[in-house]
């Protein structure tokens, strides 16, 4: 029998390319290749079908993505997201043997977080396992039993340190109380990775398309990467390979779902320029830490705060399209201006942003959250995915514009221009025209 590529379906690897590398290629990788556009590649005898939704995670089944033993697959892709890529270097070069296994011990949960009503909720989640955190506790026996079961969310502890709210400090906005925040200026953190496990039907219904469709794009984008998606309908959970969340929890755990005290939130999205490097830009930095300085402000008024990081680097076009706009926006005729600040994005990515907000709230569905007081972010489609999920908004938190550095004017008054949320008049086109930045000859 041979699949569509008209190649045998167990059509037998060469030599290995580099005989240094014996260990690698001996014992524990398999010997041929199945294509895995075959329908019966893996999961048709899968022990363990996946229940989406379900409130007990043995009911609701495992999320199993190895590559070392294909007859236990349930899902589409593996873990780690595109960090499988440099996985597959390190087996290539005999650095990690194929079939290693995690040791779990000791990597339990800092905190607890959950079970909330939202985790069995088939349409709150659907971007990533609520019960990833959880994987080595709840699915013991099966691990016990050598299933390759893999945490999906790691949650630790951590001190940080940011220079701005040092200055918080020393200004007197913040107070050093010993427990958030420590003498000397750490903050006490909770933090939570969490890697991205998609229940296709509930992805393609958040984003109001056919689930067909969206497996055929997501086929087709990714250069055929998974033919699963095309091949196995039946299976309808996928790991997609792109980057995941972090979540810093700031003040006690407990609060955030008790309604008697106050939460403060800001999702923010990954701009490394700005947040690590401190690119004049864009407000993302300086926002940012204005977020962190509000969570402090509420943990310690008995409440919680909690910063939420998705990497999406670029409103998710990536890093290098936006270097590009930069270019693009800086050398257009009449300069870097506001009114001109969405279409040269377009020009260059074909659309203005692709971080589909509707997905976003996922995660504050997992940490059982359904009242936010202080919203800090005037993104309007954050603040309208969020309010459309369930949860209710009571304060939204505009950056003081004495944050907003004076090369980010033309971002800051385009997004007000578009809806972003702002207690300050709005420039017309004309006034938009005038707002203009820096060229790139300075
Ligand atoms: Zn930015």
């Amino acid at each position: 029998m041979k699949d569509s590529t008209g190649l045998s379906l167990a059509a037998k690897l060469p030599s290995p390319p580099n005989a240094t590398h014996k260990s690698t290629f001996t014992g524990v990788r398999p010997r041929h290749i199945v294509l895995t556009s075959h329908p019966n590649r893996f999961g048709s005898q899968a022990a363990f079908p996946i229940r989406w939704g379900q409130a007990d995670p043995i009911e609701r089944g495992p999320i199993i993505a190895t590559v070392t033993d294909p007859a236990h697959r349930n899902v589409i892709g593996t873990h780690s997201g595109s960090y499988a890529v440099y996985r597959a270097l390190a087996v290539a070069s005999g650095v990690l043997q194929p079939g290693h296994r995690p040791d779990l011990t000791n990597t339990s949960p800092t905190v607890p977080i959950g079970p909330y009503r939202s985790w069995a909720d088939p349409d709150k989640i659907v971007s990533f396992d609520p019960f990833g955190a959880l994987v080595s506790e709840v699915y013991k026996p099966l691990l016990k039993k050598n299933y390759d079961i893999r945490p999906t969310i790691a949650i630790t502890k951590a001190h940080i340190q940011i220079p701005e709210l040092q200055s918080a400090i020393s200004q007197g906005r913040i107070q050093e109380d010993g427990v958030i925040v420590k003498p000397g200026g750490d903050l006490v953190v909770n933090k939570a990775a969490i890697e991205p496990v998609w229940h296709l039907p509930g992805v393609a219904a958040r984003l109001g398309v056919d689930e067909g469709e969206l497996r055929y794009a997501l086929f087709e984008q990714t250069g055929g990467m998974f033919p699963e998606l095309i091949t196995r309908p039946d299976i309808k959970v996928f790991l997609p390979p792109i980057g995941g969340i972090t979540v810093y929890i700031l003040g006690d755990v407990a609060a955030i779902t008790d309604p008697l005290r106050p939460l403060t939130v800001r999702v923010h999205d990954e701009c490394n320029g700005s947040d690590v490097f401190g690119s004049d830009i864009c407000t993302c930095r300086p926002y940012l830490v204005h977020g962190v300085e509000a969570c402090v402000e509420t943990a310690q008024a008995s409440g919680a705060g909690i910063i939420v990081y998705f990497r999406k680097e670029g409103r998710a076009l990536g890093e290098v399209t936006k270097f590009l706009v930069y270019n693009a926006r800086k050398r257009q005729q009449g300069g870097d201006r506001a009114d001109a600040y969405f279409n040269r994005t377009e020009c260059v990515a074909g659309a203005q942003d692709m971080r589909f907000q509707e997905l976003m709230p996922d995660v504050l569905h997992w940490l059982g959250i359904t009242q936010i007081d202080r919203f800090i972010s005037m993104s309007d489609m954050k603040y309208n995915a969020i309010v459309n999920s369930g949860i209710e908004i009571i304060e939204r938190v505009p950056i003081p514009e004495d944050l907003i550095p004076a090369d980010a004017k033309v971002e800051i008054e385009a997004k007000k221009a578009a809806g972003y949320y702002t207690e300050r008049q709005t420039l017309n086109p004309d006034g938009l025209a005038q707002v203009k930045g820096r060229d790139l000859t300075d």
